[in-house]
C-alpha cells in the first residue's frame, strides 16, 4: 500500500508538455512565427519583434562600439564577477572535455576502428531575458560552446521591456561569442535556424527560455538540432527530520520566483518539517520584503507540492517520478542519492548548497532538462557541441579478403546484391576468390 500523502497539492492542472501552462495557443502562434520568418526573412523578424517586445532598432546585430559602450556601463563588480563565475563555468567544461578523447583500437588483426569528436561549426545561443536578464545562461551556452571548439557561436537576447540588457550584453561578449544580436522569443530561433538576410543560419540552437522558445526549439528540431528540452524551471526538495524547515523554505522560492509556472516540490519522511514548511513558505510570501513573492506566490499556489512519505527510499523513488530539473537533497546522509536516484536535471548535495549556487555562480551548467525530459537526457555539456564521428580503416590485404568474403555472406542474407558485390570484390582481390560478374 502507497504512502504517499499530498499535505500540498498543486491549485492549477499539469502544465501542457511542451511547458505552455496558459490558455495561450502557444504552439499555433509558434508556428505562423516560424512560417512567417521562412518566408519573409528580415520583415517578419522585424514585424514579430515589434509585435511582442516593442523592438524595431536599426539593427538587431549590435556592432563591436556599441558593445563596448554598453560594457562601460555595467558596474565594475559586476564585470568582474561575470569574469569569476564564467573562470568557474570553464574550469569544469575544460574538465568535461578533457574526459572525452579520440582512440583508435584494432579490433581483429588488420582492422581499425576510431573515433573523433568534432565540434559542430555553427552554433546559436539563446539567452532569456523576458522577465530577468539571465547573465548565466552566457556563460553556459556561449562559453561551453567555445571551450568545445564550436568556431562560430551567435547569440540571441531579447530587450527587458525596451530596454537592453547591459550586463547580459557583457556577459555575452566576455563568454566569447562572435556576434551579438538583441532579439527574443520565437523571432530570435527561427531566424537564427532558417537564416535571414542578416541573421546567417546555425547547424544547432541551444538555451533556456519559456514556452515559445522551447516550442520553437522543438518544431525546428531536425532542420537544426538543438540541446535538450530546457523550459520553465522547476525544483524539487527530498528532506527528512535533520533538515531546517526555513532553509526548506527559502529555497524552495528561490526558484519559485522564476516565473508563475515554476513546480516546488517537497518531498519529506517528516510530517512535522512539512507543516512547518508549508508555515514559513507562507510567512516570507506574505510578511517580509520579498520583491518577487507575487510571482513566486502564484507558483507556489499553482504547482506547489507537499509530500509525506514514510521512508527515505520511497522518497527518492517519488522524486524519480518527477524527474525534476534541479533537485537538491537535505538529508542526513545526502551523498546517498547519487547511488539511489536516477531521474534528474542536477543534483544538489546537502545544506551547503544549493540550487541557487547552480542557476548563478558555482560552475556546473544551469541549462538543464524539464518536464520529465531528465527521463532520457542530463543538462547542457560540452559533449552536446560535440559530433561523435567513427572511421575505419582495413590495413591487410588478408582482413579485407576474409571481411570481403564475410560481406557478401551477410548481404546477401538481407538481399543486397550491390553491397554483396563491394565484398566479393576485395575477397577476389585478396583472398583469390573467383567470381562471374
Ligand atoms: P524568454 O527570453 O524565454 O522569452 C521572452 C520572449 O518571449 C520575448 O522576447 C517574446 O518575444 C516572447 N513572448 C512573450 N510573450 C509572448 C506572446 N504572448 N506571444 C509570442 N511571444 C511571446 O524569457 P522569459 O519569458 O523570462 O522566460 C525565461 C524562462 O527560462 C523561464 O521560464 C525560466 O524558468 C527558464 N529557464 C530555464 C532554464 C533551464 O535550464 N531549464 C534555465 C534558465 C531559465
Amino acid at each position: 500500500m502507497s504512502t504517499v500523502r499530498h499535505l500540498k497539492s498543486p491549485a492549477a492542472p499539469a502544465p501542457l508538455a511542451n511547458g505552455n501552462n496558459s490558455s495561450i495557443d502557444v504552439p499555433t502562434i509558434v508556428q505562423g512565427v516560424i512560417e512567417d520568418v521562412r518566408a519573409n526573412g528580415d520583415a517578419a523578424v522585424r514585424r514579430y519583434s515589434e509585435q511582442f517586445d516593442k523592438w524595431s532598432p536599426k539593427s538587431f546585430k549590435l556592432s563591436d562600439q556599441e558593445i563596448q559602450d554598453i560594457i562601460a556601463t555595467v558596474p565594475k563588480q559586476t564585470v568582474e564577477d561575470i569574469k569569476t563565475v564564467q573562470s568557474n563555468v570553464r574550469a569544469f567544461a575544460e574538465a568535461q572535455k578533457a574526459s572525452l578523447r579520440d582512440f583508435e583500437v584494432e579490433i581483429r588483426p588488420g582492422i581499425h576502428l576510431g573515433q573523433k569528436n568534432v565540434p559542430i561549426q555553427n552554433v546559436g545561443c539563446y539567452i532569456p531575458g523576458g522577465r530577468y536578464p539571465l547573465l548565466a545562461s552566457a556563460h553556459m551556452t556561449i562559453l561551453t560552446a567555445k571551450v568545445a571548439g564550436v568556431p562560430n557561436v551567435i547569440a540571441c537576447t531579447p530587450p527587458i521591456a525596451g530596454e537592453i540588457p547591459n550586463a547580459t550584453i557583457a556577459a555575452m561578449y566576455f563568454a566569447g561569442a562572435d556576434a551579438i544580436y538583441l532579439l527574443g522569443g520565437t523571432q530570435a530561433i527561427a531566424a537564427m535556424a532558417l537564416g535571414t538576410e542578416t541573421i546567417p543560419k546555425v547547424d544547432f540552437i541551444c538555451g533556456p527560455g519559456n514556452a515559445f522558445v522551447a516550442t520553437a526549439k522543438a518544431k525546428l528540431y531536425g532542420s537544426i538540432g538543438i540541446d535538450l528540452f530546457a523550459g520553465p524551471t522547476e525544483v524539487l526538495i527530498v528532506a527528512d527530520e535533520y533538515a531546517s524547515s526555513f532553509t526548506v523554505a527559502v529555497d524552495l522560492l528561490s526558484q519559485a520566483e522564476h516565473g508563475p509556472d515554476t513546480p516546488a516540490v517537497l518531498i519529506t519522511t517528516s510530517e512535522k518539517l512539512a507543516n512547518e514548511t508549508i508555515a514559513h513558505v507562507e510567512k516570507i510570501l506574505t510578511e517580509t520584503d520579498m520583491s518577487t513573492a507575487a510571482l513566486a506566490g502564484t507558483s507556489w499556489r499553482d504547482y506547489g507540492e507537499v509530500i509525506v512519505v514514510d521512508t527515505i527510499d520511497e522518497a527518492y523513488q517519488v522524486a524519480d517520478s518527477f524527474a525534476s530539473e534541479h533537485v537538491q537533497i537535505l538529508t542526513q546522509n545526502p551523498r546517498e542519492a547519487l547511488d539511489k536516484m536516477k531521474n534528474y536535471g542536477a543534483l544538489f548535495l546537502g545544506e551547503k548548497t544549493c540550487v541557487s549556487y547552480g542557476d548563478k555562480v558555482i560552475g556546473t551548467n544551469h541549462v538543464l532538462p524539464t518536464k520529465g525530459a531528465a527521463r532520457y537526457t542530463g543538462g547542457l555539456c560540452v559533449q552536446k557541441f560535440l559530433k561523435t564521428y567513427t572511421y575505419q580503416e582495413v590495413k591487410s590485404e588478408d582482413a579485407s579478403g576474409e571481411l570481403g568474403k564475410l560481406c557478401g555472406r551477410a548481404a546477401r542474407a538481407e538481399r543486397f546484391e550491390g553491397h554483396a558485390r563491394s565484398g566479393d570484390r576485395r575477397a577476389q582481390l585478396y583472398a583469390g576468390e573467383k567470381y562471374k560478374w
